[in-house]
């Protein structure tokens, strides 16, 4: 028996008498949740409810929207358990992952509320005597915020945090394959007596509740996390109303090896990087690019550490690789090895589908550029190794992407590693780190990899409006 969920819109549960959309755990296919089919009109209703709650919540002060923000962290604290295993079931990433990701997803809940009361205006001087020139800054007003499926929690929660701190009052759709997880955060907003209203969850017919919120007016912003594909077209359609729009979309993070690296620090890093999510995060490595000197010494490290990686249902203790999303994702990864192989790579591991939605850790050598995987995201299991002569064919090559998200460099030498990096035209750069997402920093990227940036004060930039008030006296 599959269980009902509904949306939350302005504290109700909606969507009992409409046709369904199922919920199916990617580790054992079976169906076990169901969500309301929603449309433009659950939409719109959405929006009714935040514009209404939009005067209250934006006129208490930073204070008091802080306590209730922060008595959702703390449920959020408290049902960890609870979240993590729905979103393992949901979402398919092993369990000790689905906490990682709570405590992540929190960790921006609990960062905003303090930031919220610092959110300062400026003074500017004048040029005449009898003028004063005030700054303010005010939230946007209605957010829409339409997520995807790989961090089903912490994607909703870098852009619910700062925007209600910030005042805002927000409508998000989650993806279709992971509603569960945003439906109990937003229940939990609830609980913590967050004003109905202020966040509202829609579920659904993605383009129909797209439109709608793009089309209306009373929505001044849109933040979404995606593939580039569908942000360009909510870009698009966002003109025809001027919304400010925040865009995270799609990676496609070399990796640079140099010949003085540490290199156990190095393999670490890159297993950490590419097999998180079982190769389903937009700053995952996609690319390793390794100094010829090193190439077998560092590839026979990774493999060695690649082995111990177990594949299996993500709830089962031990398990470190979950499934893919959906079979599209697998014979996404299978075409890229296929395609790899047939230009010359050699397969060191894996490489092969396995039953259901698993894929096997796959590390390829003597990958070239002309290689698919080279040349898009993969977003699954799959380490394509290419080797370099020198630090400028590193960077040219990491550099020649439309992408610009992630990049990683691994050097012991200081200043190699900073003049890389400020070559690399990649918004987010991981030096001798595998793992540099973090709350109170920003994310977002260079190209068509997106606009804006999510996490650290920068991101509550892009729920402000900025009100500059010239005083005669
Ligand atoms: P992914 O490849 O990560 O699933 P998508 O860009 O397809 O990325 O989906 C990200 C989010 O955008 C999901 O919530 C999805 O339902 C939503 N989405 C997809 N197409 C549209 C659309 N045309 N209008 C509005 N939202 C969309």
């Amino acid at each position: 028996m599959s269980k009902p969920y509904y949306m939350i819109i302005n504290g109700e549960d909606v969507g009992k008498d409409l046709p369904v959309i199922e919920v199916s755990n990617p580790a054992t296919e079976e169906i076990f949740a169901t969500v309301p089919k929603g449309g433009a009109k659950e939409a719109v209703e959405a929006v009714d409810a935040a514009y209404e709650a939009y005067g209250k919540w934006s006129a208490l002060s930073a204070y008091e929207r802080s306590e209730r923000i922060q008595d959702w962290y703390i449920l959020i604290k408290e049902h960890t358990e609870d979240l993590a295993k729905t979103m393992t079931e949901e979402q398919g990433k092993p369990l000790a992952e689905a906490r990682g990701e709570i405590n992540y997803a929190n960790g921006f809940i609990s960062w905003y509320a303090e930031e919220g009361k610092r959110i300062y205006g400026e003074i500017i001087p004048a040029t005449q005597q009898n003028k004063r020139l005030f700054v303010h800054k005010q939230p946007v007003g209605v957010v829409a915020v339409i997520t995807p499926w790989n961090f089903p929690a912490a994607m909703i929660t870098r852009k619910v945090g700062p925007a209600l701190a910030a005042g805002c009052t927000v409508v998000i759709k989650p993806a279709g394959q992971t509603p569960l997880t945003a439906i109990k955060l937003v229940q939990l907003a609830k609980e913590a007596g967050i004003p109905s209203g202020v966040v509202n969850v829609v579920t659904g017919d993605s383009k129909a509740i797209g439109n709608a919120w793009l089309e209306d007016t009373r929505v001044r912003k849109l933040t979404f996390t995606g593939s580039t594909e569908v942000g360009k077209l909510l870009m698009k359609s966002a003109a025809d109303t001027v919304k400010k729009v925040s865009l995270e979309l799609g990676g496609h993070a070399p990796s640079i090896i140099m010949e003085d690296c540490n290199l156990e620090k190095a393999a670490e890093s890159v297993l950490a990087a590419k097999f998180r999510n079982a190769g389903q995060t937009c700053v995952c490595i996609n690319r390793v690019y390794v100094q010829e000197s090193i190439a077998d010494e560092f590839t026979e490290l990774l493999l060695k550490k690649a082995k111990q990686l177990k594949i299996g249902n993500g709830l089962e203790e031990g398990v470190t690789i979950g499934p893919l999303i959906d079979d599209s994702a697998v014979r996404k990864a299978l075409e890229h090895v296929e395609d790899a192989v047939s230009k010359g790579a050699e397969v060191k591991l894996g490489g092969k589908r396995k039953e259901g939605l698993f894929f096997e850790p796959t590390i390829l050598t003597n990958v070239t550029d002309d290689m698919q995987c080279m040349q898009e995201e993969t977003f699954g299991p799959v380490i394509p190794i290419s080797t370099f002569k020198d630090e400028e064919e590193a960077v040219r090559r990491a550099n020649d992407s439309i992408y610009g998200l992630a990049a990683y460099v691994f050097t012991e030498n200081i200043s190699r590693g900073i003049r890389i990096t400020e070559k690399l035209e990649y918004g987010i750069i991981g030096l001798n780190d595998g793992l540099p997402s973090t709350p109170q920093a920003p994310f977002g990227g260079f190209k068509q990899s997106g606009l804006g940036r999510e996490g650290g004060h920068h991101g509550m930039d892009e729920y402000l409006e900025i009100k500059y008030i010239s005083l005669g006296l």
